[in-house]
């Protein structure tokens, strides 16, 4: 596998952005960027950024987000990692041979342009964990 080039952000749930994103905003002072709706996560994100980092706060837009049932079960916070990576296709092809279980074989949209894929927390050790490919534009 080649490695993972850098964390690229860290995802925490939340019931609302409107609610929470005063603490990271004013509180922390981290410089908020925007807010995006991703479809097919049934998500609304907010985007802070710190450094080279950003933080995503995820916010369900429907009951059957995966976001939601999260939130239900283990009620918000920390939600995912998630790395910048190269050549998506071709990591998810070697984490598959690795014996690896992915949630995405296949790379779907992201927010904030770029394309993505979950590996299952059974094989992240508890950890949902996120491959972030940018898109150049
Ligand atoms: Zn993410």
């Amino acid at each position: 596998m080649k490695p993972v080039q850098s964390l690229n952000h860290i995802g925490i749930a939340v019931t609302s952005i409107a609610e929470q994103r005063s603490f990271y905003e004013d509180t922390l002072g981290a410089e908020f960027e925007c807010i995006e709706e991703v479809l097919s996560q049934m998500v609304r994100v907010a985007f802070f950024r710190i450094g080279d980092v950003r933080l995503e706060l995820l916010e369900p837009t429907s009951p059957e987000s995966p976001v939601a049932r999260f939130i239900e079960k283990r009620g918000g916070g920390l939600h995912h990692v998630a790395f910048t990576v190269a050549e998506l296709p071709a990591r998810i092809a070697e984490l598959k041979s690795e014996g690896v279980r992915m949630i995405d074989e296949t790379p779907r949209p992201g927010a904030h342009h770029t394309r993505i894929a979950f590996l299952h927390p059974k094989s992240s050790h508890g950890v949902l964990t996120e491959l972030c490919e940018p898109i150049e534009e």
